[in-house]
């Protein structure tokens, strides 16, 4: 079982860990092995914790992290403890590495980056693989010119295999040859990032580290680093790795801008619920029988890394608008009305739009939808007609509903029913379908060719206000 498979991880108490880099945004592929790591720990009552692998100090603005904390802070993954930032652990990486040069498990390199770039052309020419050769590792640093600048390389094992029993991804296994002896230190002795991530990983007592299959290949490096630091300090326990598939767009690419979006901010900004994409980037490649809605509480109890598919997942814009107009109808109605008032303006009222949210809700697929359906309840009169909207009212449209309003003047009760009732009757007095009379009714009532159900719009704008907005539109 996932849970206590592995490499060594039995018995622990859990600790996950999500280590996004700052890139200016967070992508919704990285945002669902957070969740992924965040429910994991949930489930088996353990720590999740956060990592902020800030040391690309270029990208790394304070406006980037935050980017990412807003993101994971709306989509509701509330991490445990002090968030870590690697930048700050420079120090502690370089420890590791002296310590590692100390025990003779790391080396001193003193080639030029010259010389690497000719080694790698000679690779290159006799169709080698592209790997550092070891030059350094067996040679006396005495045999380097005094002060020559050095890199500090781990010494890999040079036979046998290296195993990972990879909760997502299975067995997997790399013959140590093709893992070269890679850089900890560089010559300006800043840590490499190689090096930083599984100082921290061991730092923080990561237990399961669930990330996406593009490091799936940094493992076998970081479990070499752990491997020779095991004789030197405690608690460096190999964890239990899952390396989630990485998610594709729908024509089966790996996801990139041109599929669109690529931010949680993205689809935060086009209207989506953060319940919407929780449940969307759960159900990414994992599942629970048929269930395809599954609430906080239950994606906790049932969520685990066993259940993740090994292949990858394919975003579909179309599904999660379908899902989004289901959470949007679930929805608590004052909530939906405070988060698009500010969508709408200054107008719009909370009050009045939480009493007309069981009719608005009914259709929309996304919080921007939703607004566009509610502004025409706050519309100054004469309302300004859309294009679309001022074409549908000719003279005979005009006519008719000077007509409507005088009937709709004497109706003495403004239900949905009664309204429906009555235009029914005039609608087959003119032997014409409901549609014809109810199309110039919205522009006039609406501005627009698009609303909620034309009745419910009469209900919600009510008496007064419906007919002088029919008036304003009606042929005197
Ligand atoms: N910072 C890395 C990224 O954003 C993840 C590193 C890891 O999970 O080990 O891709």
């Amino acid at each position: 079982m996932a849970s206590s498979g592995g490499n060594g991880s039995k018995q622990r108490p859990v600790v996950t860990r999500f280590a996004p880099s700052p890139t200016g945004f967070l992508h919704i592929g990285n945002a669902r092995t957070g969740l992924f790591s965040w429910l994991y720990a949930r489930h088996h009552g353990g720590k999740a914790l956060l990592r902020i692998e800030d040391t690309d100090k270029k990208r790394s603005t304070q406006e980037a992290i935050d980017v990412i904390l807003d993101g994971l802070d709306w989509l509701g993954l509330d991490f445990d403890g002090e968030t870590v930032y690697q930048s700050q652990r420079a120090d502690r990486h370089a420890e590791v590495a002296r310590k590692l040069l100390e025990a003779g498990h790391a080396y001193k390199c003193f080639a030029t980056p010259e010389e690497l770039a000719e080694m790698r052309e000679q690779q290159k020419a006799a169709k080698q693989p592209l790997r550092y050769d070891g030059r350094w590792r067996d040679r006396d640093p005495s045999e380097a010119p005094e002060g020559a600048p050095y890199t500090v390389r781990i010494k890999t094992p040079t036979g046998g295999e290296t195993v990972i029993e990879d909760a997502v991804q299975g067995r997997v296994k790399v013959d140590n040859r093709e893992i070269d002896d890679f850089i900890l230190l560089r010559a300006d002795g800043t840590p490499t990032y190689m090096l930083a991530v599984v100082v921290d990983d061991m730092d923080m007592g990561c237990t399961h580290i669930i990330r996406g299959d593009d490091h799936l290949n940094n493992a076998f490096r970081q479990i070499q680093v752990i491997r020779a630091m095991q004789g030197i300090e405690e608690g460096w326990e190999e964890p239990t790795y899952a390396h989630v598939p990485l998610i594709h767009g729908n024509d089966g690419a790996k996801l990139s801008k041109r599929h669109g979006a690529l931010g949680v901010r993205d689809y935060r900004e086009m209207g989506i619920l953060p319940e919407t994409l929780f449940n969307y980037l759960l159900r990414l490649g994992w599942g629970h029988g048929d269930q395809e809605e599954f609430s906080r509480e239950e994606a906790i109890a049932l969520f685990d890394i066993d259940a993740v598919n090994k292949g990858p997942s394919r975003f579909d814009m179309k599904k999660l608008l379908n899902m989004n107009g289901n959470y949007i109808r679930k929805a608590d109605d004052a909530r939906l009305a405070s988060l698009i008032a500010p969508l709408i303006g200054p107008e719009a009222d909370e009050t009045v739009l939480a009493r007309a949210m069981p009719e608005l809700k009914t259709r929309a697929k996304d919080l921007n939808e939703l607004a566009d359906g509610a502004a025409f309840l706050f519309k100054q009169r004469p309302l300004a007609l859309t294009e679309k909207a001022a074409g549908l009212l000719d003279d005979e449209a005009r006519a008719r509903l000077a007509s409507i309003a005088e009937r709709l003047q004497a109706e003495t009760d403004w239900t949905i029913e009664a309204l429906e009732a009555s235009l029914k009757a005039y609608a087959e007095e003119l032997e014409l379908g409901l549609g014809k009379l109810a199309q110039p009714l919205r522009a006039a009532l609406t501005g627009q060719t698009t609303s909620p159900g034309i009745f419910d719009v009469l209900v919600l704008l009510g008496r007064e206000e419906s007919l002088a907005r029919i008036n304003d539109q009606a042929s005197s």
